[in-house]
């Protein structure tokens, strides 16, 4: 009888520990979780991580290096790399090791510290960007420039990072090649609104800004690179913050026809 009732005691207490053990892993979790979104470096993975679309997820199985070839042999080596034109996605990369001469910061606020590579755009958008958020500030509200120029060099690391640490699925799942990313054209920058500023996320056309954004940036070049609902065509989710330099002709008629870039270039059938 005795022996029973510590045995008892004895499963009682093991359960307990079991539980709170797990509490603390959960609560462990959670930290974690909001350390990452409020580390500015998120701020590429959390978009890299929007950027994971279903076209992996069926050939993952069978990965090996042959069908890894085979997948880079279907990529298109855009042919113009420093034009305000150019189309870059998952079909369509750029030159290895390309990287644009013109790079400068623009006289805007930035999240990430001076000297950042993210701060930089190329200087054929670098006024636009002035006149889109002076605009914005006329209207009463405040925006900041999150993530622009990225380097091949940074997006190979980014790659392979996860690889070495995720394995080759997450990081296909996870992160753009390098070569195939928006923001090594220098013509990308992730906006967000200052207020909310560890904010990349669609929630962020819920806000004024994001709307701002989304009714105003064809009005100073820029196009909202990723709309809603055009996934199977971009590639990509739905992003309000990823605005990419194109001109004021070509954003207003992209704005107007409602089309993605790949539309209005003929790109997709
Ligand atoms: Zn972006």
């Amino acid at each position: 009888m005795k022996k029973a009732a510590i045995f008892i005691l004895l499963i009682t207490f093991l359960i307990g520990c079991q539980q709170e053990n797990f509490l603390a892993q959960q609560i462990e979790k959670r930290d974690t979780q909001q350390d990452y979104k409020e580390e500015p470096e998120s701020f590429v993975q959390v978009e890299e991580e929007d950027k994971e679309q279903a076209e992996q997820v069926n050939e993952e199985e069978q990965e090996n290096e042959q069908t890894e070839e085979k997948k880079d042999d279907t990529l298109t080596v855009v042919d113009n790399p420093d034009s305000v034109s150019l189309v870059v996605n998952k079909q369509r990369k750029l030159p290895d090791g390309y990287e644009p001469d013109d790079l400068v910061e623009a006289n805007v606020p930035y999240y990430a510290a001076e000297g950042d590579p993210k701060r930089l755009i190329r200087q054929v958008a670098a006024g636009a960007l002035e006149d889109l958020f002076a605009a914005a500030k006329e209207d009463g509200l405040e925006l900041v420039a999150v993530s622009g120029y990225r380097s091949y060099d940074r997006q190979k690391q980014i790659y392979e990072n996860n690889v070495e640490t995720k394995g080759q699925d997450h990081a296909d799942k996870f992160s753009a090649k390098p070569g195939t990313s928006e923001h090594q054209t220098g013509l990308a920058m992730d906006v967000a609104s200052a207020a909310l500023v560890a904010v990349l996320e669609q929630s962020f056309i819920e806000t004024e800004e994001g709307q701002w954004l989304e009714d105003h940036a064809h009005e100073h070049g820029f196009i909202i690179r990723y709309p809603e609902g055009k996934e199977a065509i971009t590639g990509y989710s739905y992003e309000p913050w990823h605005l990419r330099y194109v001109g004021k002709e070509t954003a207003t008629e992209i704005y107007q026809a409602q089309v993605t870039l790949e539309e209005f270039f003929g790109l997709y059938p």
